[in-house]
């Protein structure tokens, strides 16, 4: 895949507005298990990418991304800040400039190692692995990314927090979507409809 200066920004204004649009959505599901900062704490972030836009898509991939996740563990606070930002950045020093699609989902899957590392955490304890981990497999083995994404997030209702801040409710966790797991979907969907145009 030929990544250029067009592509990059096409990424970063896309997922930005795909972000805004549902801050609402993710204050909500944040106010029924954590703390209800999740929809601003993304929202901050990627409005902050847009700052530095030209920067990002003036540098290969492998740089922009690592740009990206430097400037979302500033922005983004919270619990998820850190670990979006590990994302962004541990995908950007395993994937090449121009990567084929295997080249990239190999990438994408050592970004999750590094989140889950980060984070001292792994799928089943109703996070944002819960989506980032089955999407990877999906790209992986060819099967459809977007239900599988929509599967997962959904996935994580009746799951009982193991990590985060949603974990202190106990068993009143249980019947709430994650708001990580959200948002990664929603990151999932939109960066892969815009590769499919592009390519
Ligand atoms: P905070 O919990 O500090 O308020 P946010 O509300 O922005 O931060 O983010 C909460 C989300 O972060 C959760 O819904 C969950 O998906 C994710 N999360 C929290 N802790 C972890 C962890 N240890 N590993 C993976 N994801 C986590
Ligand atoms: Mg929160």
């Amino acid at each position: 895949m030929q990544v250029d200066e067009v592509l990059i920004r096409k990424l970063i204004d896309t997922v930005t507005g795909r972000m805004l649009a549902h801050a609402d959505e993710l204050t909500v599901l944040d106010q029924a298990i954590g703390d209800g900062d999740h929809g601003l704490n993304m929202k901050r972030g990627f409005e902050a990418l847009l700052d530095d836009i030209d920067e990002f898509a003036s540098q290969p991939l492998p740089q922009a991304l690592q740009a990206i996740g430097t400037k979302l563990v500033m922005t983004v606070g919270g619990a998820s800040g850190p670990l979006f930002g590990t994302l962004f950045m541990a995908l950007g020093k395993a994937i090449p400039p121009s990567p084929s699609r295997a080249e990239a989902v190999a990438a994408f899957a050592s970004a999750i190692a590094a989140v889950q590392a980060r984070g001292k955490s792994e799928p089943g304890q109703k996070t944002m692995l819960d989506v980032l981990v089955p999407v990877q497999g999906a790209l992986d083995k060819g099967y459809q990314p977007r239900e599988v994404a929509a599967q997962a997030a959904a996935a994580t209702i009746p799951m009982q927090a193991i990590r985060g801040r949603a974990s202190f409710l106990g068993e009143r966790s249980i019947g709430h979507m994650d708001p990580g797991a959200r948002s990664s979907q929603l990151i999932v969907d939109v960066v892969l409809d815009v590769l499919e145009v592009h390519t």
